[in-house]
């Protein structure tokens, strides 16, 4: 099959009874599903989307990367179940960009393309120890205890008491919980079976969070800090002299007030002065300190040396950390960087690897950072656009501007010119390249055999986590 042309033809506007708009999205996460709502809602227009997610199952971080133990958040995935099931919408699981279809083969086949992958990895604090056995991402862990069949593998010693996790974000905030709630706490979440097995024999007691900077420039939410008062045995604490603002923090805030830092500096106050509550298990959040060192025993992780930090202001305002004089050392024998996720590049596709994100304007991809001129008919959205933040709400707005600039596009006529712009043609070519794909129907047999396993366990779901496991319940 030849090579479809990418050169812009003026006039040629698919989107009519005729000739409807084929659309390709790459990731079944929200930016996805958003982009693709968005699409399907016009009805000025006859727009087919396909949407290809590696994994056989929707809703990417949505299934796993939001705690287990935060099951209302994963009701946003009704809404993506609508937009399945307008029947223009096709999706095509276990389907690898990169493996079994190319960027090359997607501009064949669709007249625009959009990358809304995410951001799969994560950010290196890039110190001594880092590779040392028990040193892992939390992305893993997250990963892990969410059943994503590619880490369901992995092994985390927790037979270690003290756990130390570098990072302040609502991912650190996660893996603390999750680390402290109790085994029955734990059963009432759709946590992977073998991870509610395994957190069950845990022998963790402390778990230490490392902040870089103070208590008013925490990175987690205030209804993330509130919910960890409310762990049935694990109390947090805050270290009286750390919950205290440094002098500049205390100028910057009379002098630009931020009443949600006020409400976080005024919670974590509130804990540090609380007494021992006696429970089994312990967090504590630490401000104003940096990792600089993982330390070994055997081979594996024994501690990690830390540095105490003050603040600066820089030119534009910001409150950043800088290193003093003043280290300490934590025994620990697991330790867990929450420092970002970061995105990983697609062949053929241009990203920017500082940013780890596709070059964009809007959403157009761009050839480069540097270039104001989008590639036809290649448009990113979510993570993968704007990079690992805000919530999954704010992936809404970010796929409604990049459809919008896809809209725009289809109206001047800037789309690819795809050689095959069929939907059977597009499964055709699917077929042959990975005839193990899963439909959205697969899912929704899947979803209900998920559900049933939980009903019979007492729990909201159990996740089949193996491939295999997915293809036996669907007789495959
Ligand atoms: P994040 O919010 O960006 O937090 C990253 C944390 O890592 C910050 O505390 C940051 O400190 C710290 N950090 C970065 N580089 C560091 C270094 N070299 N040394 C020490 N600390 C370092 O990222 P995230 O926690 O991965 O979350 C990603 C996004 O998902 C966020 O928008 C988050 O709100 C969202 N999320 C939401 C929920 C929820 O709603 N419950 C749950 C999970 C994730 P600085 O602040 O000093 O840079």
């Amino acid at each position: 099959m030849t090579s479809g042309s990418s050169i812009p033809a003026p006039g040629c506007k698919p989107g009519n009874a005729d000739q409807p708009l084929r659309v390709a999205i790459i990731g079944a996460g929200p930016a996805g599903f958003y982009a693709a709502d968005h699409l399907l809602k016009r009805d000025d227009l006859n727009i087919e989307v396909d949407m290809f997610d590696r994994l056989p199952t929707p809703f990417g971080l949505v299934r796993h990367g939001v705690a287990p133990d935060h099951l209302k958040i994963k009701n946003v995935t009704k809404v993506f179940d609508r937009t399945a099931q307008n029947p223009k919408f096709r999706f095509f699981g276990n389907v690898t960009c990169g493996e079994h279809l190319t960027p090359a083969d997607f501009r064949d086949y669709y007249h625009q393309i959009v990358y809304t992958v995410g951001a799969q990895t994560d950010r290196a604090l890039g110190i001594d120890g880092e590779d040392l056995q028990g040193s892992h991402s939390a992305t893993e862990f997250v990963a892990w205890y969410n059943g994503h069949p590619d880490y369901r593998d992995l092994k985390f010693d927790l037979s270690q008491p003290t756990v130390a996790i570098v990072g302040m974000g609502n991912v650190a905030v996660d893996v603390a919980r999750i680390l402290c709630r109790t085994v029955d706490e734990l059963k009432e979440t759709d946590i992977a079976d073998y991870a509610l097995q395994q957190l069950a024999q845990s022998k963790v007691k402390h778990v230490v969070m490392l902040g870089r900077r103070g208590p008013a420039q925490a990175a987690f939410s205030l209804p993330e800090l509130k919910e960890l008062g409310k762990m049935h045995d694990a109390q947090v604490r805050v270290l009286p002299e750390e919950a205290a603002l440094d002098d500049l923090t205390k100028k910057h805030m009379v002098e630009k007030p931020d009443a949600t830092a006020q409400k976080k500096v005024d919670q974590l106050q509130q804990v540090a002065a609380a007494p021992d509550a006696g429970k089994s298990r312990d967090l504590t959040i630490r401000f104003l300190v940096s990792p600089i060192n993982i330390t070994e025993s055997d081979g594996r992780v024994a501690g990690v040396d830390i540095v105490h930090n003050e603040l600066y202001e820089t030119d534009n305002g910001t409150m950043r950390p800088r290193a003093t004089e003043k280290t300490e050392h934590l025994d620990c024998g697991l330790i867990f960087r929450s420092v970002g996720y970061l995105g990983v590049p697609l062949e053929g596709v241009p990203f920017h690897d500082k940013w780890g994100v596709i070059p964009n304007e809007k959403g157009r991809v761009t050839s480069d950072e540097s270039s104001k001129e989008p590639l036809v008919g290649e448009y990113c959205a979510g993570w993968i656009k704007r990079g690992p933040s805000g919530l999954i709400g704010t992936n809404k707005g970010c796929a409604i501007e990049t459809v919008q600039c896809m809209l725009e596009d289809v109206k001047a006529g800037n789309l690819l010119q795809p050689e095959y712009p069929t939907a059977d043609a597009a499964e055709h070519l699917i077929r042959q390249r990975q005839p193990v794909f899963f439909s959205y129907d697969h899912w929704r047999s899947l979803d209900e055999h998920e559900l049933n396993l939980g009903k019979e366990a007492g729990r909201p779901r159990v996740k089949l986590t193996t491939v295999q496991s997915m293809l036996e319940v669907l007789g495959k």
